[in-house]
């Protein structure tokens, strides 16, 4: 037994994609393990409400690539009782999820609502983006905790087509921000991408009063441009002394991603990708093996885009589980170190590999946030808020769902980056109250009882566990995902309901979570 335990308000993740999982599994497994006990969901504007039935795949294929889940779970595990969101936040309650949850109004889904199949290619009309504006307050009034979207140049949906919120302009965003404004209600979330800068989202503070939200993986810390992460976040802080309400979403874990080539989304920001998100397997190994193709990925490589996820670092780039013999014994090297080793260009040594393996290869790469020295300022920076897990998405590369656990036993009590009390502040009452989330992330008479008990010498997190558990049609084999496991941690309850005792999760429970709807800019936080 250790010698204490700390009793502490449950997590608070703001950065989630539990939209569609929620309906299939409401315990929103691995979170509810995790110490996890309140998430938003719709982060960078995705999601599934509203919809029109007829545009119901469109949103799942779309969701499938951009946020990494398997299409024929999705397809399995959405049942389709709602069409706006209203009736989503209904569908939410009678799922009865663990935890509480509370969801954005998705730009990208509201694109496709009213703009169909033409939300992923073109400029609303006047008419449109009235009913997009229109959208938005419903969404707000029915109980949406503010409005979320995304000009990430990382986020492409069904065969490489952008993401619907991707392709709009500066004008059309602004026009739908304005909706918070208007209504009094809710945050403003963003993936950035270079696009917007904090200075303009200062300015749309400024324009309508909503606090404002941006995530893009140039605030990360990243070997290649050391000073780059940390400049966006003394940006911030100026605006932040001006009075803007401008905060950074912090991601606290190195960014790692696995991946093979017959689903590189990592690279699909590459315009010598264009041909490779559309085609099936053959065309794809044609593609790796053709001279002209490696020849205009080195040339992208030269000259990457601003904000793009790979930008050839191979050196970052592992050999994960391989199934050939000769690719095997290449396992846990880096693609820059074979390629050094059998004197061969690091993208031809990449693809051979993957080629020899019948593209069975798991690469994993190790992107950003890969430097402790480097990352320890950002997660202790005022403009930043930690949070950033992406739980419920990208489940086959990557699982960060844990991110508040190996917050407390990294940072808080490995590298003691701050006091401990700080550290659970960090990750409970300063996210709810930025959020305007009333009641939570503090232990205090008349909040809700939302718990977590852990051992502050053992609190951590396992590395990845891959299990096959996602919905599947009858006859079929589930799909798999990646896991974290809690270490150290004693037990979590939600509004007084335990829900994970030390070993597992509950058996059998009605969840206890409630679907959050109150976000009103006169309520007390
Ligand atoms: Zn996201």
């Amino acid at each position: 037994m250790p010698a204490a335990f700390f009793l502490a308000p449950g997590l608070i993740d703001l950065h989630t994609h539990y939209d569609a999982q929620a309906l299939w599994d409401p315990s929103l497994s691995p979170s509810c393990s995790l110490g996890v006990t309140t998430v938003v969901a719709g982060n960078c504007g995705f999601g599934i409400a509203p919809n029109r039935p007829k545009h119901r795949d469109l949103l799942l294929k779309n969701l499938s690539v951009v946020e990494g889940m398997d299409l024929e779970a999705l397809r399995a595990g959405v049942q389709w009782s709602f069409e706006s969101f209203e009736e989503y936040l209904v569908a939410l309650r009678k799922a009865k999820p663990w935890l509480n949850m509370a969801v954005f109004a998705q730009h990208s889904t509201i694109r496709t609502a009213v703009m169909g199949e033409d939300a992923s290619h073109r400029a609303p009309s006047t008419y449109e983006l009235e009913q997009m504006r229109h959208e938005v307050a419903r969404a707000l009034r029915a109980g949406a905790i503010g409005l979320a979207s995304s000009f990430s140049p990382n986020h492409s949906g069904w065969q490489g087509a952008p993401m619907p919120s991707t392709v709009a302009d500066h004008q059309e965003l602004q026009s739908l921000i304005e909706v918070l404004g208007q209504e009094q209600r809710g945050v403003f979330m963003m993936a950035t991408g270079p696009r917007v800068t904090p200075e303009e989202l200062a300015s749309f503070h400024t324009l309508t009063g909503a606090r404002m939200f941006l995530s893009t993986v140039l605030t990360m810390y990243n070997d290649d441009k050391p000073e780059l992460g940390l400049s966006y976040y003394e940006r911030v802080a100026a605006l932040q002394d001006q009075g803007r309400e401008v905060y950074i979403q912090t991601s606290c874990q190195p960014l790692s991603f696995e991946f093979n080539l017959l689903d590189p989304y990592l690279l699909y920001s590459h315009p010598s990708f264009a041909g490779i998100k559309s085609a099936d397997e053959a065309g794809k190994r044609s593609h790796y093996e053709s001279e002209a193709f490696r020849k205009a990925f080195k040339q992208d490589l030269k000259n990457p885009a601003v904000g793009v996820l790979f930008s050839g670092r191979w050196d970052r780039i592992f050999v994960g589980h391989a199934s050939h013999p000769k690719v095997q014994r290449f396992e846990s090297q880096s693609i820059a170190a074979i390629a050094a080793c059998c004197g061969q260009d690091p993208v031809d040594c990449f693809f051979d590999l993957a080629l020899m393996d019948g593209l069975q290869t798991e690469f994993l790469a190790q992107l950003f946030n890969a430097n402790d020295d480097g990352v320890q300022p950002l997660i202790s920076h005022r403009a930043g808020l930690i949070t950033l897990s992406d739980a419920g998405a990208h489940l086959k590369f990557m699982c960060d769902a844990g991110y508040g656990l190996h917050f407390l036993g990294h940072w808080v009590r490995d590298r003691q980056a701050m006091s401990w009390s700080q550290g659970i502040a960090r990750l409970t009452s300063e996210p709810a109250q930025r959020y305007r989330i009333a009641k939570r992330g503090r232990l205090e008479l008349g909040c809700w009882a939302d718990l977590m008990l852990f051992d502050p010498i053992q609190v951590g997190i396992s590395p990845v566990q891959r299990v096959s558990d996602l919905p599947a049609a009858p006859g079929h084999k589930p799909a798999s995902r990646l896991i974290r496991r809690p270490q150290g941690l004693a037990g979590v309850w939600v509004n007084g309901t335990r829900v994970f005792d030390g070993q597992q999760s509950i058996d059998g429970l009605v969840g206890p979570g409630q679907v959050l709807d109150q976000f009103h800019w006169g309520m007390q936080p």
